[in-house]
């Protein structure tokens, strides 16, 4: 049986964030826990989600108030603390700096890492993926501590303990991930391979404002005054996803493919919770993201034809676009899948579908919400009659 805490926090402020987490570790075990998760002054490495540059208190990336709390208990057990991410887009220092990481770090003497700083390794009992290119400080760090958000996610339908460390594929590797493994499933596979590559060894997931609909950049915040802690990263986000709406967490890819392949627990028989229950936590009304996880759905004998006229498409609202052509950047395909046209004497993006692996990496960083996901009729229908 796996222990996850589930506390209620209900506002971004140090002290009531430092209490819980402290009454969080005392449910799992306290002291005696935390020395057997830190041996004495280990090198810790804090993984919060910086997904881009953001402003500090923004829901896009973990709170800087949680993250000062996180620190607060957890130098008492180590001295060699460092904190690091790479952003899907833009320079991870100004990211940490604009998002008030940094300021929080540098208080404490907490190390930036710069993710740029990579390192090959073969990983051989691996699910999927044998050979890596991983940032250095996750792969060398003794203890991995993930601070995810709590958010929807147009490919995965949810990110959260699991889904950050994608962040430790540097900069614009991760674009060649999308690449190599365009299906959902193969790339909650790969996502379970870098954590154990990594050896993630905690998460402590921000949901004190979470965020809902068009995530997990341009999403709507969402109070869920939620903060959940354990050692397992699929019992951390399993409960995640039954307070925001989804009564069987292996409707979430990640989770699906985790169960499959006895990849830590999910399933809510093999998780004890501890604190506040998940009826008195849930929340009625979250706007969830499922046009994503896109091959779930179809059938093997579905052809490629039928998926292009099932799966889900990146479709523009038009008055957002700023034409700052982010999306086409971002793109990992080669040639680009996204043009710019003149569009009534504004540059606009516009897509060839056919070409499309579905990977919404122009969803998930445009800086104005102007790209949204959509099913086609018939993809609707499909949809509808699985659920
Ligand atoms: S859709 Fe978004 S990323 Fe693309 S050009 Fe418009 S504003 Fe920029
Ligand atoms: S157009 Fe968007 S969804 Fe399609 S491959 Fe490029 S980034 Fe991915």
């Amino acid at each position: 049986m796996e222990k996850v805490a589930l506390l209620r926090c209900e506002e971004y402020d140090i002290k009531l964030i430092e209490k819980k987490l402290r009454e969080g570790f005392e449910l799992l075990g306290g002291d005696k826990f935390l020395k057997d998760l830190i041996p004495y002054n280990s090198k810790v490495l804090l993984k919060p989600n910086m997904l881009s540059i953001e402003e500090a208190g923004s829901p896009v990336v973990t709170n800087f108030n949680v993250f000062e709390a996180v620190i607060r208990v957890l130098k008492d057990y180590s001295n060699n603390i460092a904190f690091g991410d790479s952003p899907g887009f833009g320079d991870s220092k100004k990211a940490a700096e604009k998002c008030g990481l940094l300021d929080v770090a540098n208080k404490y003497n907490v190390k930036f890492e710069d993710f740029k700083d990579s390192i090959h390794v073969k990983f051989e009992d691996s699910i999927l993926c044998k050979s890596w290119t991983v940032a250095r400080a996750p792969y060398e760090a003794d203890v991995l501590i993930t601070l995810p958000k709590l958010k929807t996610h147009a490919m995965a339908y949810f990110t959260g303990a699991i889904k950050n460390q994608f962040g430790c594929i540097p900069g614009t590797l991760k674009a060649t991930w999308h690449t190599r493994m365009p299906e959902a499933n193969n790339f909650c596979k790969m996502l379970l391979d870098l954590n154990s590559l990594v050896k993630t060894s905690f998460a402590i997931l921000d949901g004190i404002v979470a965020m809902e609909g068009n995530g997990p950049r341009s999403g709507k915040p969402k109070k869920m005054d939620t903060l959940i802690m354990g050692k397992s990263l699929t019992a951390v986000d399993s409960t995640a996803v039954r307070l925001i709406g989804y009564d069987n967490p292996l409707d979430i890819p990640a989770l699906k493919e985790a169960n499959d392949y006895k990849w830590g627990k999910v399933l809510p028989k093999d998780i004890q919770i501890l604190g506040e229950s998940i009826e008195s936590m849930k929340v009625k009304d979250f706007e969830l993201c499922r046009t994503g996880g896109n091959f779930y759905f179809i059938s093997p004998g579905v052809t490629n034809f039928l998926r292009d006229l099932i799966a889900p498409d990146p479709i523009l609202i038009s008055e957002k676009c700023v034409s700052c052509k982010r999306c086409q950047e971002v793109c990992p395909e080669k040639p680009k899948v996204i043009k710019m046209i003149n569009n009534k004497g504004k540059m606009q993006p516009t897509w060839n579908m056919k070409e499309c692996i579905r990977c919404f990496c122009c969803q998930e960083l445009c800086p104005c919400g102007a790209i949204e996901t959509q099913y086609s009729m018939l993809g609707k229908i499909l949809k509808m009659n699985k659920r």
